[in-house]
């Protein structure tokens, strides 16, 4: 089961995925799949990420698809048909959201630890200066 934590993170990581998209695929047509997979994987793990599971080891997204009854797993290559014809997947697509996800909120969890007045202050109450909410 995949499940993200990190709401807020994941969304500026499928942000980040499709400017790159945007910025660094000239051929219209493989841009256009390639934003389709990265919208299609993003709801998948927002509504499917139960039936998906990331293995740390191998860096790889195990999908398990329900339409097909097959098991997907993707990191840069992939077994479904869209793969095998040399299309955009989304299965391909999560794998990569997902990594660059996991890489983030590791890198951002170690910057936490180090530097103490960065830590979440979560079990202090909301206190508001002139409107200002802070905490
Ligand atoms: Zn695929």
């Amino acid at each position: 089961m995949l499940e993200i934590t990190n709401q807020e993170l994941f969304g500026k990581v499928i942000a980040d995925a499709l400017t790159r998209v945007e910025l660094s695929v000239t051929d219209a047509r493989t841009k256009s799949r390639w934003i389709n997979a990265i919208s299609k994987a993003a709801v998948e793990i927002e509504e499917n990420g139960v039936f998906m599971t990331w293995q740390e080891d191998d860096q790889s997204l195990l999908i398990w698809s329900q339409k097909t009854n097959n098991i997907y797993t993707a990191n840069g290559v992939c077994q479904c048909r869209a793969f095998e014809q040399g299309s955009a997947c989304f299965h391909r697509a999560a794998a990569r959201l997902v990594r660059l996800y996991m890489e983030t909120a590791q890198a951002s969890s170690v910057q936490t630890e180090e530097i103490p007045y960065l830590k979440p202050t979560v079990d202090r109450p909301v206190e508001r200066v002139g409107g200002i909410r802070i905490n």
